[in-house]
């Protein structure tokens, strides 16, 4: 595509994924606690069209298989942009650098994550100049209201930890700039399908009170996004008619979904986990997640380390609700999701939430409802769902009083026999995509319920002193 590009340069190629064996270099990621990606806008006579700096190792001064911090900084300028279009710009920066062959960009803001094939290395792509000079040319052609835009790589450490603080602080601006409006108050949404490339049948759909997954585009930045590029990836979503207003189900939504998914997803519910939850692509910034042991929900970032509070860590929750699905119970969301008045609204908001990390709860403690704060674990005070529930009950928690009587435990083996009639099924699981692997052949069930006649539910530790 371009002629001094060493790479090819494309749409085919987001998309691509890079593994560990295949990468020449990683740059952010999650073993790099400081990493970010920031767009400014800025006047005209304070940027220099094209020029890309970098400030620490290039590219060919990395260690093949190495890991490295980076901070990215996009400043843009033009007659017609402000500072209300810095958010667009910046998410911009996740589509063009996957345009790149052999270059994988994932996640957004300070959670940026890339890897470098070998491939491409050995092909010339040795420089961050080369991706700069892309970048620059992206921006301009495909956002023609852009007229200079200048970018800077930081890979010395001490420079990223240096900006890191200045680039937190402006999306906690942009993001409290967000915050107020409510979603009966517009007549649009706004639909992204910039992940469409990792997840063909998500669509987030942004509101004033539920943020994209990602964390990085607001209503605000939607409306934006949508009016200076009406054919790019963010477009508007008429809400039509109120179906749910407390499960949050609009028809402009629905019909929004069912047509950009090619018909995979029919509905939306976004105050939900259950039944219709909004699908997650893979770049959110957290996951919850149901804790049937407690009857609430648990949430955890990105960043966190750890196991969560069911022995699971974030990678393998995030696995089990990315790629564009609807899973019953848990979803992909943004950090900013949890500061609004929906979040999980229909399944009892705050009321329900259980588990967070530590991280996390400091960051959204003002948001939480004040008698609620202590009565919410994080990793410090439960690592298991026995003490988690231990931990409610002391706490006296809300999701206490839906606790309903102890099951019947028979001292060896606990066996509820629950036939609601002679002859009667009961409905023990829903998925929206249920995969049965029998004799060679893979069957999908779609939209599946499972009926039985009888349920055995078996301790597992019963079972193993029995053995
Ligand atoms: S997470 Fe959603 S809003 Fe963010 S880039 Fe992906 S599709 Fe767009």
């Amino acid at each position: 595509m371009f002629k001094d590009i060493p790479v090819d340069v494309g749409v085919i190629y987001e998309g691509e994924r890079i593994r560990r064996n295949d990468m020449q270099i990683e740059l952010g990621g999650p073993s790099i606690k400081e990493k970010f990606e920031l767009a400014r806008v800025k006047s005209m006579d304070e940027i220099e069209d094209g020029k890309v700096t970098i400030i620490g190792p290039d590219i060919k001064d990395m260690k093949e298989g190495g890991v490295y911090p980076l901070g990215i900084l996009v400043e843009a300028a033009g007659a017609k942009i402000d500072q209300g279009l810095e958010g667009v710009i910046e998410r911009r920066i996740h589509g063009y650098m996957n345009f790149i062959e052999g270059f994988m960009h994932l996640n957004q803001r300070y959670d940026i994550w890339m890897r470098l094939s070998k491939k491409s290395f050995q092909k010339g792509l040795n420089s961050f100049d080369y991706i700069g000079r892309v970048l620059h040319r992206l921006f301009k052609s495909e956002l023609p209201i852009i007229e200079k835009v200048q970018i800077t790589f930081f890979t010395d450490p001490a420079k990223v930890s240096e900006l890191f603080p200045d680039a937190m602080q402006a999306y906690e601006t942009r993001d409290a700039k967000a915050r107020g409006l409510k979603d009966e108050e517009v007549d649009k949404f706004y639909g992204c399908v910039l992940c469409q490339s990792f997840a063909p049948t998500h669509l987030c759909v942004i509101t004033p009170q539920r943020y994209s997954n990602c964390g990085a585009i607001s209503w605000f930045d939607g409306r934006a996004s949508a009016s200076i590029d009406p054919k790019g990836p963010v477009f508007a979503i008429e809400r039509g008619e109120l179906i749910n207003a407390e499960k949050g189900e609009f028809s402009g939504i629905n019909e929004a979904v069912k047509k950009r998914t090619l018909g995979e997803v029919n509905k939306v519910w976004l105050y939900t986990a259950f039944d219709h939850p909004h699908t997650s692509c893979g770049c959110f910034e957290a996951v919850s997640f149901y804790i049937p042991e407690v009857d609430g929900f648990g949430v955890v970032n990105r960043s966190f380390k750890g196991v969560t509070v069911n022995g699971l860590p974030f990678s393998t929750l995030a696995d089990s609700t990315a790629g564009g699905r609807q899973v019953d119970g848990f979803h992909g969301m943004s950090i900013e999701y949890m500061r609004s008045s929906k979040f999980l609204a229909a399944d009892g908001g705050w009321n329900r939430v259980v588990w967070l990390p530590k991280e996390v709860k400091t960051r959204v403690k003002d948001f939480i409802p004040a008698d609620l704060v202590d009565k919410i674990a994080t990793e410090e005070t439960a690592q298991s769902t026995d003490a988690l529930k231990a931990f409610l009950r002391e706490k006296s928690h809300p999701v206490v009083a839906r606790w309903t009587e102890e099951a019947p435990v028979a001292e060896e083996v606990a066996q509820l026999e629950a036939v609601a009639e002679e002859g009667a099924m009961m409905q023990v699981a829903t998925a929206a995509t249920l995969p049965i692997v029998a004799g060679g052949f893979k069957i999908i069930l779609k939209d599946a319920k499972i009926y039985a006649k009888k349920v055995i539910i078996r301790s597992m530790k019963s079972e193993k002193s029995q053995g």
